[in-house]
């Protein structure tokens, strides 16, 4: 006895350039599918098959749009982050609500761990993230693999709020000295450390194997810096002088 087998039609429509936009369930991103009646039968939820295996969610395009937080969560990106290849960073905190609160703006579900410097003993939390797209972004705005001593001031990033989002960040910090408040930036980067002061003043320092801002009168800089944002670390804020 024999079966034909194999014969099932394949009939494909040809001809049809419509395209269907479709937003990824995963990571945000726009797609565009040729049949319509994939979205009928559940197919084109992801935009790759990345996407489709991903277990976490981030907006992935949430840096394509430059705007007073997105400008934010890039200087503390640059602050707090290394990137350790094309599809992995890892950003770190010693403040856990800093963390939810970059998980919230950006839509992301990936978890908040704990870490421990090796080094230094250092106990901090850290998100780590596996997205190209995302990774993609980032360089976009001059993030480098493993390299963080060519860093330089990004051209598209609101300046004032990166400024803050990078002194959010675990390489940024405020005293208060008599009537006074003073910023200090740390940075491997001295060319990131010089545009920074070319903005808010102070004087850059040697220090160990790495670069420091410090800034005097930091107060002077209080409104350029918040400018009414709602997006800040109260820790750091709370230690302005005159600060309301
Ligand atoms: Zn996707």
């Amino acid at each position: 006895m024999e079966s034909k087998n194999g014969s099932k039609k394949t009939r494909s429509k040809k001809g049809t350039n419509k395209k269907y936009k479709r937003i990824c369930k995963r990571c945000g991103k726009v797609f565009f599918i040729v049949n319509i009646f994939d979205t009928k039968r559940n197919r084109a939820i992801y935009c790759s098959d990345e996407c489709k295996s991903r277990k976490y969610f981030i907006n992935a395009s949430y840096f394509d749009t430059i705007t007073p937080d997105s400008s934010y969560w890039l200087g503390f990106i640059y602050g707090s982050s290394v990137i350790r290849n094309i599809t992995t960073i890892s950003i770190f905190s010693r403040s856990k609500p800093m963390l939810e609160s970059f998980n919230k703006y950006l839509n992301s579900t990936y978890l908040i761990r704990n870490s421990t410097n090796v080094i230094t003993k250092e106990k901090k939390f850290r998100i780590d993230i596996h997205n190209t797209s995302f990774l993609n972004s980032l360089f976009n705005h001059g993030m480098i693999i493993r390299d963080n001593l060519k860093l330089e001031l990004p051209i598209l990033a609101i300046k004032s709020d990166f400024i803050r989002g990078y002194l959010d960040s675990d390489n940024g910090f405020v005293y208060q000295e008599g009537s006074q408040n003073i910023i200090v930036l740390h940075s491997i980067s001295i060319t990131l450390l010089s545009e920074i002061s070319n903005i808010i003043g102070g004087k850059i320092f040697s220090n160990q194997n790495q670069w420091s801002l410090i800034v005097k009168n930091a107060e002077l800089h209080y409104t350029l810096l918040y400018n009414n944002s709602t997006l800040y670390d109260i820790n750091k804020k709370s230690k302005f002088i005159n600060s309301n």
